[in-house]
């Protein structure tokens, strides 16, 4: 089974996020470097399949960013790597990428905030990021990198997901993957998860009305999905099928960050609401982010229970 390391390697970004999980930060100063991955890394049986998720900040802007793959590379090693994509819309960048990576091992994972331009601008405080970052995309895309959009549904754009998803439809080929995210508010105050929060009950129509458009789409193209820290009691039973616990499940065995390094990461999502203990698919449900309970309470989420 395949083993899965999250590796921050530093948490200086270009873009500037109201849901930005490395906030409340105090190490933006630090990064792991090059020595200290390899480090880590060789602690690993090099027999056993790996996949690293190199995050940040922003991990294409790290000074060893290549030096770091080529190591990966070098050790075989499967690859996701969690960026907003723009440094990709440089030529020179985007080739010198590709020189450092085995394309069978690396994905590329980027989140758009919507089909809007300017509400997606608005939501990472970066003008001139949107084409940036589709552009970087597609070239790396038609180079032959395998991409996955990812989307998290929030208080700002939770009216816009069928939309989105259409958007994605048009703008790149099925076999570019989709994930659609609850929003954690591990790295906000209290201020600025309010201004992102919307319960899961007030989303439910225009989530469904996406999951259709999903559905709809995916019968002729076989676009994959995978929906994370959306509960079941987001939606109505007909959709639970692309809901289940177990289609999401990762866990991470290693976990590196520039002032920690262990051997797990912290389980940060579950049915963590006390309205979950009252529910009747609380073993099939996947729950959401602990910081949505710990916000806005056990309320947040409602539980099924079953008519007399
Ligand atoms: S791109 Fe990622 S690291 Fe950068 S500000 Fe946005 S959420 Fe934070
Ligand atoms: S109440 Fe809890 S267990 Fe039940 S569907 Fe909602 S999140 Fe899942």
């Amino acid at each position: 089974m395949m083993k899965n390391i999250y590796l921050a390697i530093w948490y200086k970004c270009n873009q500037k996020c109201l849901g930005c999980p490395c906030g409340l930060n105090d190490n933006k100063d630090m990064s792991l470097t090059l020595e200290q991955i390899t480090s880590f890394l060789g602690k690993y049986d090099p027999e056993e399949a790996i996949c690293v998720t190199l995050s940040g900040g922003e991990p294409t802007l790290h000074p060893q960013f290549f030096e770091i793959l080529d190591e990966l590379k070098r050790r075989n090693i499967y690859v996701a790597i969690l960026t907003n994509s723009e440094m990709f819309a440089k030529k020179d960048f985007a080739d010198g990428f590709l020189k450092h990576i085995s394309l069978d091992r690396t994905r590329i994972i980027t989140t758009i905030h919507s089909s809007e331009k300017e509400v997606h601008e608005r939501q990472n405080g970066t003008m001139g990021s949107f084409d940036r970052t589709i552009s970087g995309l597609k070239y790396l895309f038609l180079r032959g990198v395998n991409i996955t959009v990812k989307h998290c549904i929030t208080g700002v754009n939770y009216k816009n997901t069928a939309d989105f998803i259409r958007f994605i439809d048009n703008e790149f080929h099925p076999s570019v993957d989709l994930q659609l995210f609850g929003i954690d508010y591990c790295g906000l105050s209290k201020e600025e998860a309010a201004s992102l929060f919307v319960p899961f009950y007030e989303m439910t129509p225009w989530l469904e009305a996406g999951l259709d458009t999903y559905l709809e789409l995916s019968e002729f193209n076989k676009r994959r999905i995978s929906i994370k820290n959306i509960p079941l009691c987001a939606v109505d039973p007909y959709y639970w099928e692309l809901l289940y616990k177990n289609n999401h499940e990762i866990g991470y065995s290693g976990y590196a960050d520039p002032s920690h390094l262990s051997n797990g990461a912290d389980d940060n999502s579950g049915t963590n609401s006390h309205n979950c203990e009252l529910c009747c698919v609380r073993e099939m449900c996947q729950g959401t982010y602990k910081s949505m309970v710990e916000y806005f309470g056990d309320d947040s989420v409602r539980p099924i229970i079953p008519m007399e």
